[in-house]
């Protein structure tokens, strides 16, 4: 057998074993941190290590990970497992291309386009529009930034900043906004941070009158943040009315959609982004509600143009054969790209727009299902709204990060706190659509059981504020 061979069959049983291992205990067994370089051996050393020691290491490593594609794992904005996704990307990895030219990616140029286009016609983008996969939805941000600033100042590029430019967003978006600002060159102190309404949703009357305050102390109002899915509460903010104001200042409007955008596969939800024809640019992680795996993200743009203005850069040793349409590289942030796409297209290819509509609505039935469970039983206190995938609430008043962390700490579920204004809570993400009604009620089950074993949460719920 060839080493590749040899290598994949072991990889089919250490993926054997760690399925397995997953139906027995869907949380893995947690080494603490300060003890983790004593419990495994991770040292790396001059001598090579035997087959057998090899291979029972991984399968250590493998059982104390963390595992996210359980139904017990409810932590973070993604989880569970899309088999044909899984497929595509390990095909990628196979295939090794990198994504910059036709004559190195050949038909997954193609690929790439093919879904990009289609989310295009999705959102209602012209005949203009393009798109790429960057790192992450932090990257989309940065190169949905990075073409806003380029737009309002086109010297930028040549000159570095020259100009005051004031940028737009809500307290409920992501922190990749203040990173963004600084690596922008903008700079951290000229974003504006725009309050959200009781439910989460930046108010357009607050945005409006901060656009016209920066104005007259000489600013010049470039780009609008808005988010489809905030990261605590999945708020989507008003599109269409903040469309109204960045058409009216000419500011560049872009919709960060990483979390929840994939609400365009959705005709029961696609209403949640009402308006997103009239941005700028969109972008959204399929690695979030559709379930690649990581990572998976995608940005379009209403004109190319802007694409190609930011980041295209003549390279003679690159770029060889075959003309820009095909050369991905020339509207990329990075040099050499991981293919991202095969793993979505595999996944869309296989289950069809209808599949991944059922993905999406799946993650709204299961939201449900957790709402009337907390609606309907006394000891809990919701705090998020209807439309959210993020189901966030307290229970029998104990604090909630003293509680995920004991969730956490004896291996009964991973999830996580977040806060809006004043009030802090647990937030339960019902992302994985491999999840069923079951799984939900089950998730409050070991939560109960586990509060009524466990005393000291009690003690806990004397002192706390
Ligand atoms: C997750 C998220 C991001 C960041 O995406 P990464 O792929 O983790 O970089 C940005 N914005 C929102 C609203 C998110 O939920």
């Amino acid at each position: 057998m060839s080493n590749i061979s040899k290598d994949l069959a072991l990889f089919n049983e250490l993926v054997d074993a760690l399925i397995s291992e997953e139906h027995k205990n869907p949380v893995a067994e947690r080494i603490e941190a300060s003890k983790l370089y004593n419990a495994i051996d991770l040292s790396l050393q001059d001598s090579a290590m035997l087959d057998d020691n090899f291979k029972a290491l991984l399968r250590e490593v493998l059982i104390s990970t963390p595992k996210t594609a359980t139904s017990l794992f409810f932590n973070q904005l993604f989880g569970g497992r899309q088999s044909k996704a899984v497929l595509g990307d390990l095909l990628a990895v196979m295939l090794n291309n990198s994504m910059y030219t036709y004559k190195v990616a050949g038909p997954q140029v193609g690929i790439e386009q093919e879904i990009i286009k289609q989310s295009c016609d999705l959102i209602g983008y012209g005949p203009k529009s393009n798109g790429t996969f960057p790192t992450g939805g932090s990257m989309s941000n940065y190169m949905a930034l990075v073409m806003a600033r380029d737009a309002k100042d086109p010297d930028c590029r040549l000159n570095g900043m020259t100009k005051p430019l004031i940028i737009y967003t809500s307290k409920e978006s992501h922190y990749s906004n203040a990173k963004n600002a600084s690596f922008a060159g903008i700079g951290r102190n000229n974003i504006r941070y725009i309050t959200a309404d009781a439910k989460g949703r930046m108010i357009p009357e607050q945005l409006e009158a901060q656009i016209q305050e920066d104005i007259k102390n000489g600013g010049i109002p470039t780009y609008v943040n808005a988010t489809a899915g905030t990261t605590v509460l999945g708020a989507f903010d008003p599109i269409n009315e903040i469309a109204d104001i960045t058409e009216r200042y000419d500011m560049w409007l872009h919709v960060d959609g990483a979390y929840c955008g994939s609400v365009i596969f959705s005709e029961q939800y696609k209403h949640l982004v009402k308006g997103v024809e009239r941005s700028n640019s969109f972008s959204y992680n399929a690695h979030k509600m559709l379930g690649t795996p990581l990572t998976c993200s995608i940005i379009l743009v209403n004109d190319k143009k802007h694409l190609h203005d930011s980041f295209s850069n003549d390279a003679d040793y690159l770029y060889q054969t075959d003309g820009d349409d095909f050369n991905l590289g020339k509207t990329s942030f990075q040099c050499g790209r991981r293919n991202d796409a095969l793993k979505f297209w595999t996944l869309w290819k296989s289950i069809g727009t209808q599949g991944l509509k059922t993905i999406v609505d799946q993650q709204f039935e299961l939201a449900n299902v957790a709402l009337d469970y907390i609606k309907s039983n006394p000891d809990y206190t919701l705090y998020s709204f209807d439309d959210s995938i993020s189901v966030c609430f307290n229970y029998k008043d104990i604090d909630p990060t003293v509680l995920c962390t004991a969730l956490y700490e004896h291996q009964v579920t991973v999830v996580g706190f977040g806060s809006f204004k004043d009030d802090t809570f647990i937030r339960l993400v019902t992302i994985n659509a491999n999840n069923e009604k079951q799984d939900i009620l089950n998730f409050f089950k070991v939560l109960e059981d586990f509060v009524e074993r466990t005393p000291s949460l009690k003690r806990v719920e004397a002192v706390s504020v």
